[in-house]
């Protein structure tokens, strides 16, 4: 460890993501991208703007994409706010909104960057427990004094959708803290919050453009909520980078934005694969949480969640576990293609066989 590091450097835990291993072609099922390349139209964009005008700084305020998104939602440019991914969306939320003075209300099972913001920013944290059919304890969320919420609408990695009156219900018992829903996966079938932006200044929904999009390597995540949350927000990019969209990224971004019909038909297919891929599984023994998302989440009776991925990582699939309490018992394993799932079914199939 460096000596040159401060105490607060020292003591941080960052967030691990997925493994992304170079030594061999995988078939990917494990960091929940889109096996679909993006829309043909975004290759276009982002190459017509390959040129000397790279030299230039880009618009700050991604206002071309702003009013792209806006438009698609039937809101206004001023209620709309991008960002670098997600991710960063999200962290500025946690700064922009939420207090210390109480604590931030969040899920044991739920994305597990939010407690990694918690120690970045020195907040606290408490954990609400998932029922044990792994449902959001709505009543908690009602009654508990707090400094903020974070909601994943759907959750991850249980892929289970929290229904819109009880979000609205956790909005409206909180009116003095800022609602935080990360919709990530919302478009895979689950219903979204942002209707309720318009009715609530204390909601921020947030999306990105990693999954049901295809371009997690774009690097592209919104928010939408009161044009005050937006203005909170824009006051902490402005304090940190005010160039989180490059060039590049607004004009990707712009033209995945335009492109609904390729959108619906990659999204339709992701959730028809599901489909087929759930029932097989089940067929097969698995139990499997009820997904609106672009993964599922599984458990078999017969052989431990670690060692079914590290069978498949032999095989050439990548899943995901997270050896962690309540979960340890299963695998999240993302939608891919038709061919890829068949391929994964096959090889489950066989190591079932083999260790049953
Ligand atoms: N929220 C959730 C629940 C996620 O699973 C992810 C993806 N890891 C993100 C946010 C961040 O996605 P991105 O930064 O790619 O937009």
């Amino acid at each position: 460890m460096s000596r040159y590091w401060n105490s607060s450097t020292r003591q941080l835990s960052p967030y691990v993501p997925g493994e992304q291993p170079k030594d061999q072609v995988y078939i990917k099922l494990n960091t929940n991208e889109n096996p679909y390349p993006p829309s043909p139209h975004v290759l276009q964009a982002i190459r017509g703007k390959v040129g000397e005008a790279l030299r230039l700084y880009p618009d700050p305020e991604s206002t071309e994409l702003r009013d792209r998104i806006a438009e698609k939602y039937g809101l206004k440019r001023e209620e709309v706010f991008v960002g670098n991914g997600s991710d960063e969306v999200l962290a500025l939320a946690f700064k922009a909104f939420f207090e210390p003075q109480a604590p931030v209300l969040f899920a044991d099972i739920t994305y597990s960057f939010y407690k990694v913001y918690v120690q970045f920013y020195d907040l606290t944290a408490k954990i609400i427990p998932l029922k044990d059919s792994f449902q959001i304890d709505i009543d908690a969320y009602c009654k508990e004094k707090n400094g903020g919420i974070v909601i994943a609408n759907p959750n991850a990695p249980t892929g289970i959708e929290v229904p819109l009156e009880n979000i609205e219900r956790i909005i409206q018992s909180n009116p003095d803290s800022v609602v935080l829903v990360d919709e990530a996966y919302v478009d895979f079938g689950a219903q979204t919050t942002v209707p309720l932006v318009r009715k609530y200044p204390n909601v921020l929904v947030v999306q990105t453009l990693s999954k049901s999009r295809s371009l997690a390597g774009l690097r592209v995540g919104f928010a939408f909520g009161h044009p005050e949350l937006i203005e909170g927000l824009n006051r902490v990019k402005n304090s940190f980078n005010s160039y989180p969209i490059d060039r590049l990224a607004q004009a990707g971004a712009v033209a995945a934005i335009e492109d609904e019909a390729y959108f619906r038909e990659t999204t339709e297919k992701v959730i028809r694969t599901r489909t087929w891929v759930v029932e097989e599984l089940q067929r097969m023994g698995f139990e499997v949480l009820p997904s609106k998302t672009n993964f599922v989440f599984v458990r078999f009776a017969g052989c431990s969640a670690a060692e079914l991925q590290r069978r498949l990582k032999e095989e050439g699939i990548l899943v995901r576990h997270f050896a962690q309490p309540r979960i340890d018992e299963y695998l999240r394993i993302t939608i891919g293609t038709d061919d890829e799932m068949k391929i994964l079914l096959d090889r489950l199939q066989r190591i079932i066989q083999a260790v049953g």
